[in-house]
């Protein structure tokens, strides 16, 4: 047959359906690796010609039938369409199969692949071989998964938008500075004597502009966009009796959580969603931080406490009917380093005279759980403060993961003492080049330029079968 293999091809051959789950539509078996045209011809059938040559009809759809490669029996009706080495998704030589019957028939198609020499695929696998075949860089790879996984129009415009490289270009630039100043230190490890004053203050601004400030508007941005990306975690935080439930049913417009007279009933946090101006919001109605005491109480506080350390918002809620409480002011000062909005409650209710010290406290927002007054200036406080009042993303910008944003963490603070060591009076090089490298394989992480395997594993593993 002579078919071509591209020089990466490699491994196997592997089979999945590459569509989703469930009724409807067209399913897709894709069939990728280096034998993948010889399995693609035990399983497809021209409907004219029965000889045929993959090389003669790539690119094109062609009607035929899919049967099974031991008995002929036809599956089901299909098009299929044939790729060639390096110019498919995965870069391998790949067949695909439409067809257009139920998940049943899709079934047998690629049970019939894999009677006919093709192994199935693990989750990712196709990306993978993507990813090794030059195709995708890791960010991208994982922009698939993304786009897989995405829930929302605008995550899935953000998710493309990581597709196209758009992180990986990015990252280019600082990559070569990072490089640029490890091999600049590594020289100077080697022959320490021509260490020069003018060359470490010159490394050091190259690390300050074009590592150091990039990677900080990226990591910053990295936060802000993330919550378009992955929604916002919003607690609601307050002494007991405030109105934490009540707020949070009408948040959420229904009554999930039980409201009650008596103080501190509401021991488990609970967690539902509400789109908060265009944000996705998980809303975790937390017990009140009770002062310590039983067994349950304790719980609750570390229920609390929790929640507070994955808030990407906190809710503070204080009853404006009552006078402020240890208790408040308690949760006032655990939450004053976090982004908070605060709602005084129960304004449907005369206020307790005298009701906030002038500058403790930021304004709050005057709000009736009960009544409902106020709530819209509420949610748009909370909207304003988790967007920092910026628009949602536009399509086409980079923006990196939750995993992304910590490895360019990791970069950007390696990289800081890299800078800090060379501004010192007597650099140590072989320090610097250690911080040098921490921030080169922390890079790496988002590049996938020498990733550690763990790496492409944690990506992958997002994956679902067929991609
Ligand atoms: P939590 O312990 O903080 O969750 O407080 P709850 O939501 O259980 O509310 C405690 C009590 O305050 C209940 O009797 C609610 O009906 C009442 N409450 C909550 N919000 C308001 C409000 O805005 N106005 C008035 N008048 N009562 C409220």
């Amino acid at each position: 047959m002579g078919e071509v293999n591209h020089p990466l091809a490699h491994g196997d051959t592997i089979a999945a359906i590459a569509t989703a789950a469930g009724p409807g539509g067209i399913g897709i078996i894709r069939i990728s690796g280096p034998e993948a045209w010889r399995v693609g011809r035990r399983v497809f059938r021209p409907k004219y010609g029965r000889q045929y040559n993959p090389r003669e009809i790539l690119r094109k759809l062609v009607l035929g039938h899919a049967v099974d490669p031991v008995s002929g029996e036809h599956l089901d009706q299909v098009l299929a369409v044939f790729f060639q080495a390096p110019h498919s998704y995965t870069t391998e030589n790949t067949v695909e199969i439409h067809s257009h019957a139920g998940p049943a028939v899709t079934a047998r198609v690629l049970q019939a692949a894999l009677a006919a020499g093709a192994r199935l695929a693990r989750p990712g696998e196709f990306t993978y071989r993507a990813l090794m075949g030059g195709r995708l860089d890791l960010s991208a790879a994982e922009a698939v998964a993304q786009l897989i996984a995405a829930r929302s129009t605008s995550e899935a415009r953000l998710a493309l938008a990581g597709l196209e490289g758009g992180l990986a270009r990015q990252l280019k630039p600082v990559r070569q500075a990072l490089l640029g100043a490890a091999a600049a230190v590594e020289a100077a490890v080697d022959f320490p004597d021509e260490v020069d004053d003018i060359l470490t203050v010159e490394l050091a601004e190259a690390l300050a502009g074009r590592v150091i400030a990039p990677l900080e508007h990226l990591v910053q941005r990295a936060t802000e966009r993330r919550i378009w990306r992955q929604g916002a975690v919003v607690a609601l935080v307050g002494r007991p009796n405030v109105g934490k439930s009540t707020l949070f049913n009408a948040v959420l417009g229904q009554h999930r959580a039980i409201t009650s007279q008596t103080p501190g009933t509401t021991r488990d946090a609970i967690e539902e969603a509400a789109l908060i101006g265009s944000v996705v919001c998980r809303l975790v109605d937390t017990a009140g931080l009770a002062q310590a005491g039983d067994h349950l109480e304790n719980l609750s506080q570390e229920m609390t406490r929790q929640a507070l350390s994955r808030a990407d918002l906190v809710l503070l809620v204080l009853d404006g009917s009552a006078p402020l409480t240890a208790e408040d002011r308690q949760l006032m000062a655990e939450t004053s380093r976090l982004k908070r909005v605060v709602a005084v409650n129960k304004s449907d209710l005369p206020s307790a005279s005298p009701p906030w010290e002038a500058g403790t406290l930021e304004a709050g927002v005057a709000v009736s759980a009960l009544t409902g007054s106020g709530m819209e200036e509420l949610l748009a406080a909370v909207a304003e403060a988790l967007t920092g009042g910026q628009p949602e993303p536009a399509a086409g910008e980079a923006v990196a993961s939750a995993r992304q944003g910590q490895a360019l963490e990791c970069c950007l603070k390696a990289a800081r003492r890299a800078a800090v060591g060379l501004r010192r009076q007597d650099p140590q090089p072989e320090l610097i080049s250690l911080e040098l490298a921490e921030a080169l394989a922390a890079l790496g992480e988002v590049d996938g330029q020498g990733a550690p395997e763990e790496v492409f594993e944690a990506v992958f593993s997002q994956f679902c079968l067929g991609k």
